[in-house]
């Protein structure tokens, strides 16, 4: 059984299958590929966290008499080979593995099941990511849903048919191999480990606490508070999701049982859980996208004209964004946060995005690329998906005339200035009403804050005077 981004016992699709079809045991594997790790960005943080789960996983598997082996190739093209030898090493004749639908992940899959197949090894893949799995729903004319909303009806249309959505168990006890485990090293050299990990206690059982206290206590708030990063009110599982150290089929499970319906029909009557569900369907909904429109994978726009705007490469501008300096409070506390934790809210995220997009137009692709190298839960999905909302090149993105005001939005969600405070430290003895443009009543140089970088009205203009033209251009 490969282990990718599953990095769970409970609710394993493929995991189970191998258990149920493998009477002379079952070896685990983690193939570690730095090289390819570095070309995704994936961020120390999460390659730290990652490892952590990993020595959580081996020994969980290790009650299951399951050894968990950890390798490593420098990129996915070595994996193939990799794994032949051991399958030959080692007598298996199945390899078992959850998919995964980036375009890379993918190539790479399909090389390993050629090499694989021609050798007369079995191949057994699963669709475990999701609970509708990308390919099993399309519009009424037979094509990927580019919308949401038609998209999430269809979803739930689907799943009252299938009734799949419920987490399933645990694989049985395993026959008992001579084979040890590998031990799970504590770094990879590439990435930096110095991060702190108290925040985000490991395991799935620890993921599994966390949803349930989630869901107890605060999802029936969640549509009102969400926004406001002082409350901390969202479920904060999204590092555990991106791991698959817990699933989404978990999360939909605990809602049933927490809100006492036995449908999904009757969870949407509950405002917290309706919103929260809504916001897994986006989960799903943008590893569709990346399914049917791969060329989102290679660096290009879902709306391809878009690449056409004249973004900018201004490297002041960005670095300044990067680190929190950009005199806005609420984007520079939220660079700020980013940095320091790994993690944003997505109201956040929606900000800091769209302010490097919209009023520093700054190619979304550098402000996508530095979210991955710096997130605890990046998703290449997720989170192109979120940049090009953002940067309106995407589909059902927000109207490239609609930007978030980041001194209303500020003013909005962090009315008292809580979350600014914590994270701009030379602001906070300001008081309520100027802790949101600092720039408008006091001197801030001389509290050792930068003076606005942009002008946000005229920046608002630029920007949709280029998007006015593409239109025109590209007679849309
Ligand atoms: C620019 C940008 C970049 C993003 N990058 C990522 C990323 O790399 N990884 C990632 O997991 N999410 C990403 N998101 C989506 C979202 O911001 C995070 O999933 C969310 O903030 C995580 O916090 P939470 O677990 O408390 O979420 P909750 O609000 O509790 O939501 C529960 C789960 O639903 C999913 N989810 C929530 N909102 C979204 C969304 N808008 N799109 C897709 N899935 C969603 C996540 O898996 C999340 O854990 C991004 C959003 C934007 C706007």
């Amino acid at each position: 059984m490969w282990f990718r981004r599953d990095l769970r016992v409970i609710d394993n699709t493929a995991l189970l299958q191998a258990a149920k079809h493998s009477p002379q045991g079952l070896i685990g594997i983690f193939i570690i590929t730095p090289q390819t790790w570095v070309a995704h960005h994936r961020a120390p943080c999460q390659i730290a966290f990652l490892l952590k789960n990993l020595q959580d996983l081996s020994k969980t598997l290790a009650d299951y008499n399951i050894p968990l082996l950890i390798r490593t190739v420098p990129r996915y093209d070595g994996c193939a080979k990799l794994l032949l030898n051991i399958m030959k090493e080692q007598q298996c004749n199945t390899l078992y593995f959850n998919k995964e639908y980036e375009y890379d992940e993918q190539q790479r899959d399909n090389k390993i099941i050629d090499t694989l197949f021609q050798l007369n090894f079995f191949i057994k893949a699963y669709d475990d990511q999701t609970i509708v799995p990308p390919g099993a729903i399309v519009s009424k004319t037979l094509q990927p849903y580019q919308i949401f909303t038609p998209f999430k009806s269809r979803w739930l249309q689907y799943l009252s048919v299938k009734q799949n959505y419920l987490a399933a168990g645990k694989p049985k006890i395993q026959f008992k191999l001579s084979l040890a485990a590998d031990l799970v090293p504590s770094h990879v050299k590439e990435f930096n480990n110095q991060f702190n990990l108290s925040a985000w206690p490991i395991g799935t059982k620890a993921a599994v606490k966390r949803l349930r206290q989630f869901v107890k206590k605060k999802v029936k708030h969640y549509a009102k508070h969400r926004d406001f990063p002082a409350l901390s009110a969202t479920s904060e599982l999204s590092p555990y999701l991106t791991l698959g150290i817990l699933s989404l089929r978990q999360c939909v499970t605990e809602l049933l049982k927490q809100t006492s319906q036995g449908t999904l029909e009757g969870l949407l009557t509950y405002a917290g859980a309706r919103t929260w569900l809504n916001e897994l369907v986006w989960r799903e909904f943008y590893k569709h996208l990346i399914y049917y429109f791969p060329w989102v994978c290679k660096k290009q726009a879902f709306k391809k004209e878009t690449d056409q705007l004249p973004w900018s490469y201004n490297q002041r501008l960005f670095i300044t964004w990067c680190r929190g300096q950009t005199g806005y409070p609420l984007v520079d506390a939220a660079m700020r946060c980013l940095n320091q934790t790994g993690w944003l809210s997505n109201r956040l995220r929606m900000l800091v995005a769209m302010f490097l997009a919209k009023n520093l137009l700054l190619d979304w692709r550098l402000g996508e690329a530095y979210f991955m190298e710096h997130l605890l839960d990046g998703d290449f999905a997720a989170n192109n998906g979120g940049w090009q909302w953002a940067a309106s090149t995407g589909t059902d993105a927000v109207p490239y005339f609609r930007i978030f005001n980041p001194i209303t939005q500020s003013k909005k969600f962090d009315p008292q200035g809580k979350f600014i405070r914590q994270y701009c430290p030379e602001l906070a003895y300001l008081d309520n009403k100027k802790i949101h443009q600092p720039f408008r009543y006091v001197k801030v140089k001389e509290l050792g804050y930068p003076e606005p970088i942009v002008n946000l009205a005229r920046s608002r203009e630029l920007v949709v005077r280029y998007f006015n033209k593409l239109r025109q251009i590209n007679k849309l």
